[in-house]
Formats: structure tokens, sequence, C-alpha cells
């Protein structure tokens, strides 16, 4: 059987996938079983930040897979010990928990701000706020975050003690900080699956206030906006607030698994000994990886990514078939007059690979794309957008 009759036939049916088998990568490039070259636009979803088999990213893994691949949380490592110093120090929280994956990282949050709230204002107060449009993960608590009614149907019933407020309305968010005792809200500030739709700065210092007011735990998902996607290390740093609690993972190793929840002054002690592990959490080889990844996002590399997303935007503005352009950074969504799906597949026959959100073209590039690949890329996309 081929790869694509093995794969349907034995692996579970959650994911549509494009009739394409990728076998190998250089950077922003990858291949084909027959050898014809793409152009990456999608990153495995912001998670290759430097592209794939990036050499010092290689370097970084294989070094620490000639040591240790793996130890239990039962010993102190040195990847994972350097990394809660490199995250702290360069974010300003004071603790950091290690998972696998975006979800875990939420569910540490979530976790965090029950016992924080239940600690701090009784056992009544235990609502977590999120925000209709978002999406937190998979896993049976962070799909009850999310605030898509769609996942929910066929799960139920899920977690208790989530409620879902409309992104930018203030005014609904505070009647319902009077009508019940909310633990903690989690926003994306830009809202990825959703459609790549940013939060407006007005609001989401609107919500760290009332945080800060009610002694709410204020918590950003920074799954898919973090680690230098949006043109700033974390995307809270774009709208001049300090959450509570930090929640990343997708891009910060690079490209291999690994999740991470940082706890800012008020929480940092919140979580003792046993309230919460994971065998794999904080992982030697993915923290290694994540170290490279965290010491290459500097002043320079994120000035680059801006510069690069202003590109985009002018390229995709006012361009014939692009209605809109939305996104922060290299976290580009595009609004084309044909449905998005159709301009993914026009692009993949002409060698580029690009994602959807809703019904958005979206794009997430290496955060090292070079400017002459993403020009080539972009100019494809115009083309396949302005045809009739
Ligand atoms: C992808 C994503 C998640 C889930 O991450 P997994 O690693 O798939 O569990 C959570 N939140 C946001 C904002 C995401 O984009």
């Amino acid at each position: 059987m081929s790869v694509k009759e093995l794969d349907s036939t034995y692996v579970a049916h959650t994911y549509k996938r494009f009739p394409l088998e990728i076998v190998s990568g250089k950077g922003s490039l990858v291949y084909d079983e027959t050898g014809k070259e793409y152009i990456d636009l999608g990153s495995g979803i912001a998670v290759t930040s430097f592209g794939v088999a990036d050499e010092i990213w290689q370097q970084a893994v294989i070094d620490q897979i000639g040591k240790v691949q793996h130890m239990s949380n039962l010993y102190y490592t040195a990847p994972c010990a350097k990394l809660a110093e490199m995250l702290c120090q360069k974010t300003g929280m004071k603790k950091v928990f290690f998972s696998n994956s975006g979800a875990e990282s939420n569910e540490c949050a979530i976790k965090v701000a029950r016992k924080y709230a239940a600690e701090t204002h009784g056992p009544d107060c235990f609502t977590i706020v999120t925000l209709k449009n978002s999406f937190h993960g998979r896993t049976l608590t962070t799909l009850s975050a999310t605030g898509q009614e769609h996942y929910h149907e066929l799960f139920q019933p899920l977690t208790p003690g989530f409620a879902h407020v409309t992104a930018g309305d203030v005014d609904e968010l505070k009647a319902l900080s009077e009508k019940i005792k909310i633990a903690g809200i989690l926003i994306e500030c830009v809202q990825g699956e959703g459609g790549v739709v940013p939060l407006s700065r007005e609001y989401v210092q609107a919500v760290a206030a009332l945080c800060k007011e009610k002694d709410i735990v204020f918590m950003v998902d920074e799954v898919q906006t973090g680690n230098g996607r949006t043109g700033q290390l974390y995307a809270y740093m774009n709208y001049g607030v300090q959450p509570d609690v930090v929640s990343t993972a997708k891009g910060l190793a690079g490209g291999l698994p690994l999740g991470a929840t940082l706890l800012g002054e008020k929480v940092q002690n919140v979580l003792g000994y046993g309230d919460h592990g994971s065998t794999f959490g904080g992982n030697p080889v993915s923290c290694a990886a994540a170290l490279s990844v965290l010491s290459r996002i500097d002043d320079t590399l994120l000035a680059e990514v801006r510069e690069k997303s202003a590109y985009l935007f002018n390229t995709f503005r006012d361009a014939p078939g692009i209605e809109s352009v939305s996104g922060l950074g290299l976290m580009i969504g595009l609004k084309t007059k044909k449905p998005a799906g159709e301009v993914v597949a026009a692009c993949m026959k002409k060698g580029v690979l690009c994602l959807t959100a809703k019904d958005k073209v979206r794009l997430l590039p290496a955060l090292n794309i070079p400017m002459e690949t993403l020009q080539k890329a972009a100019e494809i996309i115009k083309a396949v957008c302005a045809e009739e």
C-alpha cells in the first residue's frame, strides 16, 4: 500500500488531509514524494519557527539526544531549568510548568486559576470566562474553554464552570462580573483558529484592568501567537498589559512537543507538590530545542518579522480578489473573494502551502523565511486570488 492508502486504512480519520505527502525540507522549502518543491507558509501550524531541518536547531537537538533523551521529573535536568530561567527573564514571569502541548498548557492555566480562586475567594469562585470564537484545545476541559459551539456538540457533558463572552464587548464582560464570581479570564490576543482576528488594545487593557480590580486571574493563551509570531516575543507585549498566566506551545521548541505555562507574581506559588505533573513535561530534548529557538528570537529577528508583516499587508491590501487582510506579525488572514479552500488548493498546485482559518486563508510562515521566498509566494497567492 502507498503511504496515503496505509494512512487512510490505519490512522483515525480525524484529519481531512491534503493529497500531499511531505518527505523532507530545508528552511521554508519542503518536498513531496515526487521531489516537487513547495514554499511552506504554514510551518506545521506555527510550529517550525525556523523552518524545517534548520541547522542550528538540529544541532541543539542532536547534542542533547547524545547526552540524555528523557529523565523523569524526579530528577533535575539542565535544559528544563535553563529554559524556565530564560522564559522568566524574557517575560518577567516567576515560575514555569512544562507540558507537551497547547491544550495541556491551557489545562494547567485553568487549574492554577481554579486553585487560586478557591483558596482566595472561596469554593463558589470557579468560573473561567473565555471569548466567543476562541480556540483553546481539544481535551474535554479546554474544549469547554473553547467558545465555539460546534466543537461542543458531540461531547456532552463538558467540564462545567465556563462562560463565553463576545470579544470586544467590555460592557458584557463587566455585567457578567457583577452577576457571578469569576476565577479567571482566558483570551487569545489574536484569535487564530477563529479567523486570525486581533483584539483591540482598548479591549485587552479593559480585561486586564477588570482582572486587577476584582483579583481575577488574567490569562493569555499564547499557544499560536507566542514565541515571536506577532513581532513581539509574546503577543500580549503588543498590548501594554502584564498577564498573571501565559500559556504557550506550538513554536516554542521549533518542531518538538513542548508546552509551557508561565506563572506571574500573583500565582507563582499556587501549585504545590503533587498538584500537577506530566511524564514528558520538560523533556530535555524539547527544552534544549526551545533554548535554541528562544535565544534566536532577539530584537533583530522581531524587527524582521514586523518588516515582513508590513510587506504582506501592503502586498495584499487592495489586491484584486482579496477583500481584507487581518492579523499581527507573521500571523496573517486573507478574506478572499473565492472560497478560502479553493485558494489554498490552487496555491498548492502552484507550489505554495497555505492554511485556512474559518473563512480566511491563513499564513504562518517561518519567522526567518527569506524575503525573496516570501515575495515569490505572495506573488503566487496574489495571482491565484486575482484569477477569474
Ligand atoms: C493550537 C492551539 C491550541 C491547542 O494546541 P495543541 O498543541 O494542539 O494542544 C490551543 N490554543 C490555541 C490558541 C491554539 O492555536
